[in-house]
């Protein structure tokens, strides 16, 4: 990165956060951490939040996808452990992969859900099992906020802690307002969610803002660059990580914010706004953490 990265100072708060990795360690102390999603068509964003969660610490990413999709992941995914899931040959999740699903989380130390995943009654229905069903910490997002969306109800049983990543959109889908309305009232929205809710919220855009367990933290990292395809599900990957790794939820979900806009940041300095894609992004995640650490 040349010099160019000199400009960029890390926040000394955020330099605390970062949990230091012992000499006398192996792959089974860093977490091991579940993504559940993708769907026909949508593989890339499976693919993206599990490389996100392997970049930034995991000891051990599990990717569980529809059946159909596993040969496709396992060329995209060297280091993962893809979990092929049931799925009737249709290239979704069905209510018939629960029992499947359930038997590959049992052990898990947090989990992922959403990118890809895609929406209706019955991935609704399953959503509500694997959330009733698991107990540690959960990250949603994108359709898995979308699910939650048609039917809020699935996080009334929830016993463990959930974090929501939505886009505006996404929130304005999930309280039937307008992206305006939302985008006018960010701090307000994102309170009311997670006290509502009992979740960590995550609202992203330009000064993420994180609110829950009576906090809140405006994100100061992060570009335009990074309004494209994808970027959000190396988020979703990033938080899982951390989380999977030990810390504690909300401070994970914002050292996993603060990671990913710096990221984004570096990738600017090389590419410029304009062709940053989101595989830049994941490709700079571990120099982010390397100004952390
Ligand atoms: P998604 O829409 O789910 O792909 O998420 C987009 C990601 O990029 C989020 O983490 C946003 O906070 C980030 N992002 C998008 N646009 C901007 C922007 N103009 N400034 C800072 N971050 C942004
Ligand atoms: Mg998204």
């Amino acid at each position: 990165y040349g010099k160019q990265d000199e400009f960029i100072v890390v926040d000394p708060y955020i330099k605390k956060l970062l949990p230091k990795r012992k000499k006398d360690s192996h792959k089974g102390n860093y977490g091991r951490v579940g993504i559940i999603g993708g769907s026909k068509g949508m593989t890339g964003a499976p693919y993206l939040a599990t490389q996100a969660a392997l970049r930034s610490g995991s000891g051990l990413v599990y990717t569980l996808i529809p059946k159909s999709l596993e040969d496709i992941m396992a060329v995209k995914l060297t280091e993962a452990i893809i979990k092929p899931i049931e799925d009737e040959d249709k290239g979704f999740f069905t209510l018939k992969s629960i029992e499947d699903i359930k038997k590959e989380i049992e052990n898990m130390d947090v989990l992922a859900i959403g990118p890809g995943f895609g929406v209706d009654i019955e991935r609704c229905q399953l959503l509500r099992e694997i959330l009733n069903y698991f107990k540690g910490p959960i990250v949603l997002d994108a359709d898995g906020i979308n699910c939650i969306a048609l039917d809020p109800s699935i996080l009334d049983n929830r016993e463990g802690i959930t974090i929501m990543t939505p886009h505006p959109g996404e929130l304005a889908n999930f309280l039937k307002r307008t992206t305006k309305e939302i985008q006018g009232n960010r701090i307000n929205y994102s309170k009311y969610v997670s006290e509502k809710y009992n979740v960590i919220m995550v609202l992203k855009g330009v000064n993420t803002i994180i609110t829950g367990e009576g906090e809140i933290f405006l994100n100061p990292t992060g570009n335009p660059g990074m309004a494209t395809a994808g970027s959000g599900d190396i988020l979703t990957g990033i938080i899982a990580s951390f989380i999977g790794q030990g810390l504690n939820s909300f401070k994970g979900t914002v050292l996993g914010v603060y990671c990913h806009g710096l990221a984004g940041d570096m990738a600017k300095l090389d590419k410029g706004e304009y062709g940053l894609i989101a595989t830049d992004i994941l490709e700079n995640i571990p120099y982010s953490i390397k100004k952390i650490e």
